[in-house]
């Protein structure tokens, strides 16, 4: 399971202004599928409506997961079967490893463990966040961004969801941390569906399909490959 179809949806956050206008395509079982498009093409809201943090009204089409319509699934199996790797997670001023764990706490040290693994993380396990810091309490953990990211593909190993939505950071990362999050987001969309707002090149590159947005439209398709060979 774990295959996604949108069937020509419309939203709008307003009522005054379009954010997605007749949007449909199909994300097949174990595929990834890359949302590409300028600030404000309707990439985040496309991820918004799949999470349910918005309704779809009657008459603004369809949402499905396994042919099933997802506002007849509940929230609760709707979040066990979708796992979110935000731009940036919360971090706790605690070990890497129980940072890894967090939201999970039946999960054993050797799932944690093997989580970081996939995460390219594990021999940062014992240490402590940069900028660890027991003065100033959580707010004093810091990690780069590259790192940040790869708790948060960790916990989602931890969590095994058939599908992915993924917002990759803007922020430009320095090589290496570029190389293990490659890695580690292979390591993660093994299996799984995925569907990513997409700014690194190696994520557009590896998608099976790209989606180019515009103004709430999908304005192309296809894979890199092709998308290039059409210009
Ligand atoms: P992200 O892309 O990281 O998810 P946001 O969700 O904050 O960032 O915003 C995405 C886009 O939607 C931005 O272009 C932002 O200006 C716009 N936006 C967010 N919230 C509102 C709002 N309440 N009213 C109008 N536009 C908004
Ligand atoms: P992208 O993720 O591609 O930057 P969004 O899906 O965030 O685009 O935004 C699509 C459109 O919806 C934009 O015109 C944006 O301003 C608007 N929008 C996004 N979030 C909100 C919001 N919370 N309230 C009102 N308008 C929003």
């Amino acid at each position: 399971d774990g295959e996604i179809e949108f069937d020509d949806v419309s939203f709008s956050y307003d009522n005054r202004s379009t954010a997605l206008n007749g949007v449909s395509f199909k994300v097949p079982k174990g595929s990834s599928v890359a949302l590409v498009g300028e600030s404000g093409a309707g990439k985040s809201t496309i991820l918004r409506l799949l999470y349910r943090f918005y309704d779809l009204k009657e008459g603004e089409g369809r949402i499905l997961i396994d042919g099933q319509n997802i506002k007849d699934v509940t929230q609760r199996s709707l979040r066990k079967a979708i796992g979110v790797v935000p731009q940036d997670c919360v971090l706790f001023n605690t070990s890497i490893g129980y940072n890894i764990g967090y939201g999970k706490f039946d999960a054993s040290s050797e799932e944690i463990e093997i989580a970081a693994q996939g995460a390219q993380m594990h021999d940062r396990i014992m240490s402590f966040p940069d900028g660890y810091d027991t003065d100033v309490g959580e707010r004093g953990v810091r990690l780069s961004g590259g790192e940040k990211q790869r708790v948060a593909i960790a916990r989602t190993l931890l969590k095994n969801p058939p599908i992915l939505l993924l917002d990759e950071a803007t922020s430009a990362l320095d090589t290496s941390t570029e190389k293990d999050i490659q890695k580690a987001l292979q390591n993660l969309q093994r299996g799984r569906s995925s569907l990513s707002i997409a700014h690194r090149l190696s994520t557009i590159a590896s998608a099976d399909v790209i989606l180019v947005l515009k103004n709430g439209q999908i304005i192309e398709q296809g894979s890199h490959r092709e998308l290039l060979a059409q210009d």
